[in-house]
């Protein structure tokens, strides 16, 4: 295809940018290198590929309306109408949904929009702990999940595992309208059918939160909640590599009917326009389509497979060097591991992996003695690693890296963590090498980036 007025205006906006603003230009120029030249573990994210970042670059963003596509509130929406009837028919054929809302703006926006759809202010809702890795979202006290709704939180057994029978014993108790289920940092699969069970049982909606999973989900590498819950909400950018913002599904639950009568699919739609949001992003829905495309391409299911199998050959070569993998182990992209038992805070692993270019987040831990601002653990994932075409056989590298670098970190305080530097610069070139021999796919590379290998042959 022949460079038309797309391609020629997202070039012209980047040189204009460069021309008019050279302080932004710079560092967005500067934050496309880091992402090349470090080595993202954090589990939360995905690296979106170019076609989906131009699509939220597009002139679609320009579209004002409201309502959903063929019941817009203005003229001129035909195209964009398409564009989200596509999004829409997308996201239902990667889950195997029967109703898809592609406009919520994130995912902390969709569970907002479940919670406030399906309940009363005060309602109970149950949901899995911060600490034991559940979401904000989820009824947590520093949101609004927990302070507009009255919060139960289950937790974890002693294995680590999702307490269901605790979860049980809190539904009887407390009888929720609302059970969350789905986590932030649990590596391990969720048994959607033991909470449905609970939640018929007391008569609540069963909610599952898949965003950190939503790709295992749809490759079928973990078992699907969409047919199970009564609805399923997640973020588009972390394992569906899509852009920054939120989906909601339905199954076969769409024609329940609430308490007022109406249907579970009308009653969500309302509440995500006019209820909680006004204008829908339409350059996201487009990016959202875009990347939800990719969910159905043999190559998403083979990477899907790969995320879960670097995931437990880097948990087991962190285990092998005696670092304490919780659960000790993962079913999916997510490792987590308690740094507190070496000494070390999640803050100053952070700081010093990062100081090499390895980047990880830290993260609270069940029984953490820390706040979540220093945190006793260590969350990684492989959703990025997998992308670079990493393998199992790569993961033995960066685990050693990981514990070269911890190995020999020297805290004094809560912020310096004492790395020397002849070990820091050695990390952070064997860091590069790895980014370096793995490059992002289909991105263009930075000159410092581009291998001499000729392995990449598309990049330009
Ligand atoms: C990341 C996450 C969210 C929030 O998604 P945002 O799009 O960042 O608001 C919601 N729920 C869970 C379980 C998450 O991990």
């Amino acid at each position: 295809m022949t460079a038309g007025i797309f391609d020629r205006t997202l070039d012209h906006g980047a040189r204009l940018l460069a021309d008019r603003d050279p302080e932004l230009y710079g560092l967005l120029e500067r934050e496309q290198v880091r992402q090349h030249e470090t080595l993202a573990m954090v589990a939360a994210a995905s690296t979106a590929d170019p076609s989906v970042l131009a699509c939220e670059a597009s002139a679609t963003g320009n579209v004002t309306t409201e309502g959903y596509p063929g019941a817009r509130y203005h003229a001129g929406c035909e195209l964009v109408d398409e564009v989200e009837r596509l999004a829409v028919r997308r996201a239902k054929e990667a889950f195997g949904a029967r109703h898809a809302n592609v406009q919520p703006h994130s995912g902390s926006t969709a569970n907002q929009v479940v919670l406030c759809s399906l309940l009363a202010p005060g309602d109970v809702v149950l949901g899995m702990g911060l600490k034991a890795g559940g979401h904000l979202t989820h009824g947590a006290s520093a949101s609004m999940s927990g302070r507009f709704f009255t919060p139960v939180r289950y937790g974890l057994d002693g294995d680590g595992l999702v307490d269901y029978a605790g979860m049980a014993a809190l539904a009887r108790e407390h009888r929720p309208k609302l059970i969350f289920c789905g986590a932030s940092s649990y590596p391990r699969a969720i048994d959607f059918e033991r909470f449905r069970e609970v939640a018929d049982e007391v008569g609540a909606y069963l909610v599952a939160d898949i965003s950190h999973i939503a790709g295992l989900v749809a490759a079928g590498v973990h078992p699907s909640p969409v047919d199970v819950a009564h609805v399923t909400t997640t973020s588009t950018y972390k394992q569906l590599y899509g852009p920054r913002g939120g989906l909601i599904l339905l199954g076969r639950d769409a024609g329940t009917r609430t308490a007022s009568g109406r249907t579970l699919q009308a009653a969500l739609e309302d509440a995500v326009f006019p209820y909680l949001q006004g204008t829908p992003r339409l350059n996201t829905i487009a990016a959202k389509a875009r990347a939800l495309a990719d969910v159905a391409t043999p190559a998403f299911r083979e990477r899907a497979e790969r995320i879960v199998t670097t995931a437990a050959a880097l948990a087991k070569e962190l285990d092998s060097r005696g670092h304490h993998v919780l659960t000790g182990g993962t079913d999916t992209h997510m490792v987590l591991l308690d740094v507190a038992r070496r000494g070390l805070t999640g803050t100053i692993a952070e700081r010093a992996l990062e100081s090499c270019g390895v980047i990880v987040n830290k993260n609270s831990i069940p029984g953490d003695r820390h706040g979540p601002r220093v945190a006793g653990g260590v969350r990684l994932g492989t959703n990025v690693l997998a992308l670079r075409g990493m393998g199992v056989a790569e993961m033995a590298e960066c685990a050693d890296l990981f514990d070269t670098v911890l190995a020999a970190v020297r805290p004094s305080g809560d912020r310096d963590y004492g790395l020397d530097e002849g070990v820091r610069r050695a990390a952070a070139a064997r860091a590069a090498e790895l980014c370096r021999r793995f490059p992002l796919p289909d991105h263009p590379l930075p000159a410092a980036v581009r291998p001499d290998t000729g392995r990449v042959a598309a990049a330009v």
